[in-house]
């Protein structure tokens, strides 16, 4: 099943159980506007190559519309469509005032240089600039992009637009980002499966976990985990796999894949197969990678006893019904990874304000906000006798649905 079916199929499944009236169950649903461009720039070489950028505006009812742009060779137009909803319900279950969007370019970020990057960047900014604002639709980093791609974002936004901060999230410390922000989707991992272990009388330490991805998301949850006396036993990326069933060393690790580019060849663990990464013998499983790794070819060999979805639809629904079989506890995307998206918030609240938060205060604000999400989920769980992931839908759908209809969306 494709990411957009799977959303939606989620989405629809949550409407049920709220009960929406059904135009307004369409009307959630629709995108309110997508955007597609081309994208010319002269290679280094002089040739001139074409991608297409995408961004897709879900919804706004709760504030403006907030999302990362990603690039990657598999991004299409219903993957970005898919994003960009879960980012409307996500931005509601963590209670931030925001809407949903998502955007990306279809590239692959490893076979461009720097120059051809930020050449793709300030035309893709060129086309979308008067359709993105502060107030409006603030982009991010996602997979393939990071602080510099928002760099040259605002400064290409600024050019037509004057100096604006807070066009963009995740941008560099010294163009007004937050502290604490890099940091923010793998802290904000940490933090939600705090709070599901702790229900499961269980903590971090001495836990085993299996990390699949070690980009931003998964190096940071890898490394916090570390900190807290967890057993990172297993971590793949895509140059390969490690394991050590007695924890791996991961600072080493950083500092190996920081020097050789890779996984290969670390002294502390040994390789495996990276497909194996999902069904190691583990206690928690993080997918911080792409989407729909966990489906029916695979879901009925996971051993983990928790998923923890670092990655934005890392689970097809087939495989949320095997795992649920199996008793295996799924902490859902549109909850777990929305550490990211909260220090987002926090970012443009201060570049609004002027004034820069010290990281304790981020840190402390961010355990706060995923902490009362987790209980808003769970409270969910319990009034409509659901599994962790329609807790979180209902959450998400019931707050944008309400402020939808206080809008009055029938006139
Ligand atoms: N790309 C991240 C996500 O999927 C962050 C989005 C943001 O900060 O706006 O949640």
């Amino acid at each position: 099943m494709n990411a957009l079916a799977a959303t939606n199929r989620n989405f629809r499944l949550a409407s049920r159980i709220l009960n929406l009236d059904s135009k307004l169950e369409k009307s959630l649903l629709i995108p309110f506007r997508e955007i597609k461009v081309e994208c010319t720039i002269p290679k280094d070489d002089g040739e001139l190559v074409s991608f297409v950028g995408f961004r897709v505006q879900h919804d706004n009812a709760r504030g403006p519309m907030k999302g990362g742009i990603r690039y990657h060779p598999e991004v299409d137009p219903d993957e970005v469509n898919a994003l960009a909803q879960l980012m409307t319900w996500k931005t509601a279950v963590v209670d931030i005032p925001y809407g949903g969007a998502k955007g990306g370019i279809g590239c692959s970020p490893r076979d461009l240089s720097n120059s051809e990057l930020e050449r793709l960047t300030r035309v893709f900014t060129q086309k979308i600039h008067d359709l993105i604002g502060v107030q409006t639709d603030v982009p991010a980093p996602d997979m393939g992009t990071n602080a510099q791609t928002m760099a040259w974002i605002l400064d290409e936004y600024s050019k037509f637009h004057g100096h604006s901060p807070a066009i963009v999230t995740g941008k560099p410390i010294d163009l007004g980002g937050s502290l604490g922000r890099d940091a923010a989707t793998g802290r904000g991992v940490v933090y939600a499966t705090q709070a599901l272990l702790a229900e499961h009388g269980k903590s971090i330490e001495d836990t085993k976990f299996a990390i699949q991805g070690f980009g931003n998301v998964g190096s940071w949850a890898a490394r916090l985990i570390h900190e807290r006396f967890g057993k990172v036993v297993a971590v793949s990326d895509i140059t390969g796999a490690v394991t050590n069933p007695d924890g791996i060393d991961i600072p080493a690790l950083q500092w190996h894949k920081e020097e050789t580019g890779s996984l290969k060849n670390f002294s502390g663990a040994d390789a495996m197969n990276a497909e194996d990464l999902l069904v190691h013998d583990c206690d928690v499983l993080i997918p911080c990678a792409l989407g729909g790794v966990l489906n029916r070819e695979n879901a009925g060999d996971v051993r983990a006893k928790f998923i923890i979805e670092a990655a934005n639809h890392p689970t097809d629904p087939e495989a949320d019904e095997i795992l649920s079989k199996k008793g295996v506890i799924v902490l859902p995307d549109i909850y777990a990874n929305a550490g990211g998206v909260t220090v987002s918030y926090f970012e443009w609240v201060q570049n609004i304000q002027g004034f820069a938060w010290a990281e304790e205060q981020v840190n402390k604000e961010l355990k706060r906000y995923m902490k009362r999400a987790f209980l808003n989920m769970k409270s969910m769980c319990q009034t409509h006798n659901c599994d962790l992931r329609m807790g979180a839908f209902t959450l998400g759908v019931n707050r944008v649905a309400r402020a939808t209809m206080l809008r009055g969306w029938e006139a």
